[in-house]
């Protein structure tokens, strides 16, 4: 088979992932996950499961037993995912969301946030940053916003001000959790005072790098870590604005390869290989060419 020498090709005994969204074709996590698989030499593979709507259900009914080790799930599934698991880890279940699915042997669903722990490794890129030190600002009342304050909590933030368009939904989140507090859309250099972090967490700068450009950032400590946890484009507007005033940004894309590590580990049962460079691997589809 000539041609076919370099190429790992799978067994009898290919331990199989994915990840399953409504569309999933633009994921990222099947370039994340091959790159770690075949630098680590596992007899695996990952793919993705495009569900069509109502279908969620049927595909993880379908998948209790373990024939498929487990999946990522994005939007919009992250709550369905919660909700139907049969056993859930403490963060998934303060998020009210999953971002992965394990199926066990035994037929049971187990959820887990990896999201959480993602933001809060993405955050910590930011030299010297500390989650207790500071109040944090999260922008956005969805599920990822949910999530980060959830992560941010756990983490030791002393307190943790949801910024949200309507705030009536970031009130609802914030009645879950006692070191929350929400603020109007108009009050966000009021929640920027004294902040050590601003995470947003809303889908504003998706396909848009003017969105969140007129956000009062002069309110915001010079030393506050900005990050964006939308990565299309990768420097958004908000980013390109916190730094050019001098603040450390971190992007989304950080926080996306971070929450896949544990995902990576949970799937195959080894560490993530050191020395690849998903990022990179990731750039190339998102800035072709850049
Ligand atoms: P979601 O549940 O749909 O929530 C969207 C949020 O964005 C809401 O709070 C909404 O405010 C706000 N919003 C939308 N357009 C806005 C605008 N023009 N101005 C101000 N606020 C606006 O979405 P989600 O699941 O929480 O995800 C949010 C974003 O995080 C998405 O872009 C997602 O791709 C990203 N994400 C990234 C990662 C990663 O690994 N990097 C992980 C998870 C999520 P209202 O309540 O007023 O409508």
């Amino acid at each position: 088979m000539r041609g076919a020498t370099n190429a790992r090709l799978l067994s009898g005994e290919t331990l199989l992932a994915g990840v399953v969204g409504r569309p999933v074709r633009h994921s990222l996590s099947p370039r994340i996950h091959s790159a770690w698989i075949a630098a680590a030499g596992i007899d695996g593979a990952y793919a993705p499961f495009p569900i069509p709507e109502t279908g969620f259900r049927r595909f993880v009914d379908g998948m209790r037993g373990g024939v498929v080790r487990g999946v990522n799930v994005t939007i919009p599934y992250k709550e369905e995912a919660l909700a139907l698991a049969d056993a859930a880890d403490a963060l998934a279940r303060r998020s009210g969301a999953a971002n992965l699915l394990l199926f066990h042997a035994d037929g049971e669903v187990e959820a887990r946030n990896t999201d959480g722990p993602g933001l809060i490794q993405a955050l910590a890129e930011a030299p010297g940053f500390d989650p207790a030190a500071a109040p944090a600002v999260v922008l956005g009342a969805g599920g990822a916003a949910r999530a980060a304050v959830a992560a941010l909590t756990a983490a030791g933030a002393p307190e943790v001000r949801l910024v949200n368009r309507t705030v009536e939904r970031a009130a609802v989140v914030a009645q879950s959790f006692a070191e929350a507090r929400a603020f109007a859309w108009g009050e966000m250099a009021e929640a920027f005072r004294g902040a050590g972090a601003v995470v947003n967490a809303t889908s504003a700068g998706l396909n848009n790098e003017n969105a969140l450009t007129d956000l009062p950032l002069a309110a915001l400590p010079t030393s506050a870590v900005v990050m964006d946890m939308v990565y299309k484009p990768l420097e958004t507007g908000l980013l390109r604005q916190a730094r050019a005033s001098g603040r450390p940004t971190v992007d989304g894309l950080s926080m996306l390869i971070n929450q896949a590590a544990p995902a990576f580990e949970a799937f195959y049962g080894a560490p993530v290989p050191p020395g690849v460079d998903v990022r990179t691997l990731c750039l190339e589809v998102l800035e072709p060419g850049g």
